[in-house]
């Protein structure tokens, strides 16, 4: 029987199949969507007819191509939903960015010495607690080299510190600070900035 015919013979019935399952059961057992008990009575004659068990084959081998497609679709779709998903956590995040270098101009600014906390009339200087690193342009005259970086509160603890080399870069010295601020409540504070064994510079700062 040819492929043509075992075709039609699925569709219509076929005289020489009288007394054969309808197509529509053969491809219920394949796919193990027609219930056992339905399906049961027709196992002697799957195994005795010829026809009958191709047709089977065929719709079994059909059955595991669409469960085959299911899955590659099924796969794509999480693959996606990865995607996504990772796209919306990136963008959700509170840092974003573009808050994440923070360039502080120094230049002009007039910094307390020492333990004075002298206010200064210039608007403080501001950060973002999410900043990751602080390009700090340092007052002019500054010297290259070693310096420390602090973030010191009112009562004059430190906290947070860390150490960096400042460079001249077109004509302004450059301190390239990386910084972890995340633990820091928004508020009022001072960065303080020194060479080693000289005291602080303080610069009003807000932390965001
Ligand atoms: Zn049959």
């Amino acid at each position: 029987m040819d492929v043509l015919a075992r075709g039609l013979s699925r569709e219509f019935p076929n005289p020489e199949r009288v007394g054969c399952p309808d197509s529509s059961i053969l491809r219920g057992i394949a796919s193990h969507k027609l219930p056992l008990s339905q399906a049961a009575p027709w196992f002697g004659h799957l195994s005795a007819c010829s026809p009958c068990f191709q047709d089977f084959n065929t719709f079994r081998r059909e059955a595991a191509g669409q469960r085959r497609r299911i899955q590659v679709w099924l796969a794509a779709a999480a693959v996606l939903l990865f995607a996504v998903g990772g796209w919306l956590w990136v963008r959700s995040r509170p840092s974003g960015q573009t808050t994440a270098v923070v360039v502080l101009d120094l230049r002009g600014r007039a910094a307390a010495r020492g333990e004075s906390t002298s206010e200064t009339s210039q608007p403080s200087l501001e950060v973002s607690r999410n900043a990751r690193n602080l390009n700090l342009e340092l007052p002019i005259g500054s010297n290259e080299g070693a310096y420390d970086v602090a973030l010191i509160n009112p009562n004059g603890a430190e906290l947070f510190r860390t150490s960096a080399t400042a460079k001249l870069e077109d004509h302004i010295v450059v301190l390239r600070v990386d910084v972890n601020l995340a633990g820091i409540s928004p508020g009022m504070y001072f960065l303080g900035l020194r060479q080693p064994s000289v005291e602080w510079m303080r610069f009003p700062i807000r932390v965001l």
